[in-house]
């Protein structure tokens, strides 16, 4: 279903029925309302005003549509801050952050804790029999708004018990993180400092579990919501909208107490930095990886449509292009969209977070981009409906550990381990090859090719899963840094690739980070030129693939290859150009069996989604030019452009700049 994202305490009442019938003529089912009314609800301590949201809700409940209400915990008021400072969250120099923006609060706070209690399960039990309230968004984009995290007393006392909890004894922590370096031992868990300022870096020990700490913590504050609701609402689903690849909390642990996973997709980014005109990939990836969470159907609970900007602004959405992004969320597994926000606000930071309304509030071209949509894209939606989304032949593993192991040593400074992952995941993406995104803790043995990026940090477990995927069939794509730490941050005192030696066939005796350093690798008769890092390779039953080109290491090995068992381990020692990873991949590809998707040019992106009624192709073209696709045969046309010129011969179709077209198959 379809629906947006609803402020009417931003406008007076005598606009609520219009905006309602504008809504139901747009074909909207669901509205998400009140995720930063808590003074509106709660206007003083105690004193609770729920007239206003009955009213909306009545409203919009008599038009045919339902209710999605946030918890308004991402704002706390003014009157809460005034009784409580010390619920503000105090930055890494130790200046506690003012009241105003939003999420100015610590999340460990015990105050802050109980006033959420009290307003959460006030909003529950006052909406859990109402008819037209299906569900819950807890909070809004958690981790989100904080360029740091909280480093307050009450931060550092759970800190410590975290800290206890986790090694038991001071000599374990001293252990595990190496401690001796610098006299840093501990005698007391008291002793340990909050990663505050410091005359040089902290130890990297402690940097990572002050990650992991600051993770736990925010899924521990959704848990507490999550419970109430759970115990006042028992019809009611709860849901959290989360931020694609925003690194501050674990979504693969954050997922756990949700019924399903919410996303806000933002295909032009937070202020648009890049243009108007992004690489389809860039908007899939995060898809792909939201559907990887809980292995399913995800809702998109704010899908842009407008330009979107605080101080600066993004370029406006081209025609067509809100409707693209939404066709783009619904081919990866989205089963709702509601586009954000409905009107454009006059006031606050947001002003120029655009809507699909203007500030006017008339109805403009992009109301009616996105009536139209939904008229075309319900049916599809209904065509979806039942079974489990089918999973893709390749995954790419995805850890936090190792995104912010990578965040604390970067080793070099243009080396992002998303970045690392966007690379191979365009590749995979340019050919319509879909894919899934997995955690550590999912079956590999599905898939019959895995793409393990950077596995920087081990343990025994990821070692023996990843060893046990080769054994019995896999293709394992391995790149760079792998094998390197222990899962406490601390080096293994032994040869690299640790213990994933055997498993590829190699040793790397040495490396060299490409910094100010020209190298290249020759691979087929090509040479191109790599950078950030090089794993200097020996084999060891394995088979050079690629060598480095250049200085000393020239004609050592940069890309292996080892058949192992009844599997296939490919090593990346580098990061690769495009023109070598191109032909890596198809290598790997044809190693693993697995074939091109649906041909398309550059910029038109095929995905088909199945369900138990049959397959749906969507073609989308994420160009500003007219593409010319070979026309899907075995498919039943669906949704064609209106416009679609005819080519150059029958089989082709003429897909307009940011057009779409549609075709389903079986059921
Ligand atoms: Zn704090």
């Amino acid at each position: 279903m379809f629906g947006v994202a609803y402020y009417p305490e931003h406008w007076p009442r005598r606009r609520w029925k219009s905006d309602a019938l504008l809504m139901k003529r747009a074909g909207f089912k669901v509205v998400r309302l009140a995720e930063f009314a808590w003074e509106k609800i709660e206007p003083d301590d105690g004193v609770f005003d729920f007239s206003w949201l009955d009213d909306v809700v009545e409203l919009l409940g008599a038009e045919g549509i339902d209710v999605v209400l946030g918890t308004p915990t991402a704002a706390p008021p003014a009157w809460l801050v005034e009784k409580h400072p010390n619920i503000l969250p105090v930055r890494r120099d130790g200046t506690r952050m003012s009241f105003g923006g939003r999420h100015h609060n610590c999340h460990s706070n015990d105050i802050f804790r109980e006033s959420v209690e009290i307003i959460v399960r006030s909003m529950a039990v006052h909406y859990r029999d109402n008819p037209h309230v299906k569900g819950w968004q807890v909070d809004n984009e958690l981790g989100n708004s904080h360029e740091e995290l909280c480093y307050c007393d009450s931060c550092r006392y759970h800190f410590h018990a975290w800290l206890q909890r986790k090694y038991g004894t001071i000599d374990a922590l001293n252990a595990a993180w190496g401690t001796v370096f610098w006299s840093q031992t501990y005698t007391h868990f008291t002793q340990i400092p909050m990663p505050l300022a410091t005359p040089n870096s902290h130890n990297p020990a402690l940097l990572l579990d002050w990650h992991r700490f600051t993770s736990d913590l925010i899924v521990d504050f959704q848990r507490i919501q999550v419970a109430i609701i759970r115990d006042e609402c028992r019809e009611h689903f709860v849901t959290h909208n989360f931020m694609g690849f925003a690194g501050k909390v674990d979504y693969h642990l954050l997922c756990g107490d949700l019924d399903f996973v919410s996303h806000d997709q933002y295909p032009l980014g937070f202020e648009g930095e890049s243009g108007a005109v992004r690489p389809a990939a860039e908007s899939a990836m995060p898809l792909d990886f939201i559907r990887g969470l809980k292995s399913t159907r995800f809702w998109i609970m704010e899908q842009q449509s407008g330009a979107a900007g605080w101080e600066t602004i993004g370029p406006t959405p081209r025609p067509g292009q809100i409707r693209l992004w939404t066709a783009q969320s619904i081919a990866h597994g989205a089963d709702a969209v509601l586009f954000f926000r409905w009107r454009t606000s006059p006031s606050g930071t947001e002003q120029y977070w655009h809507g699909i309304l203007p500030h006017s509030g008339d109805p403009g071209a992009r109301y009616e981009e996105v009536a139209k949509t939904v008229r075309e894209l319900d049916p599809v939606l209904e065509s979806l409906k039942g079974g489990d989304i089918r999973k893709s032949r390749v995954a790419i593993l995805f850890s936090y550990d190792q995104l912010w192991a990578f965040d604390i040593q970067p080793h070099h400074p243009d080396l992002r381990y998303l970045d690392h992952i966007g690379r191979y995941y365009s590749e995979f993406h340019r050919r319509n090859i879909a894919v899934d995104f997995v955690g550590l803790s999912d079956e590999l043995a599905a898939y019959d090719l895995v793409f393990a990026p950077m596995v920087f940090l081990v343990n025994d477990e990821l070692v023996a899963k990843l060893r046990a995927y080769v054994e019995n069939g896999g293709v394992l794509l391995a790149t760079m840094r792998s094998g390197v730490k222990d899962w406490n941050n601390g080096v293994l005192s032994e040869m690299l690739p640790g213990p994933f030696g055997r498993v590829f066939g190699i040793q790397i005796p040495d490396y060299d980070c490409l910094r100010g350093v020209t190298q290249g690798v020759r691979y087929e008769g090509i040479e191109e030129t790599v950078s950030l890092w090089a794993d200097i390779i020996e084999t060891a039953g394995a088979a050079p693939v690629a060598v480095y080109a250049k200085d000393y290491y020239a004609d050592r090995p940069a890309i292996t290859e080892h058949a192992w068992e009844a599997g296939t381990a490919y090593y990346v020692g580098t990061e690769l150009g495009d023109a070598v990873r191109r032909r890596l991949v198809a290598r790997v590809l044809e190693s693993a069996g697995i074939e091109n998707g649906y041909d398309t040019p550059d910029g038109v992106e095929a995905v088909v989604r199945s369900s138990d009624r049959g397959e749906v192709l969507f073609l989308l073209n994420h160009t500003d030019q007219a593409q010319i696709v070979p026309f899907p045969d075995a498919w039943r046309p669906a949704l064609l452009p209106d416009d679609a010129a005819p080519g150059e011969s029958e089989e082709d179709l003429v897909l307009p700049a940011f057009e779409i077209a549609l075709f389903t198959r079986g059921g």
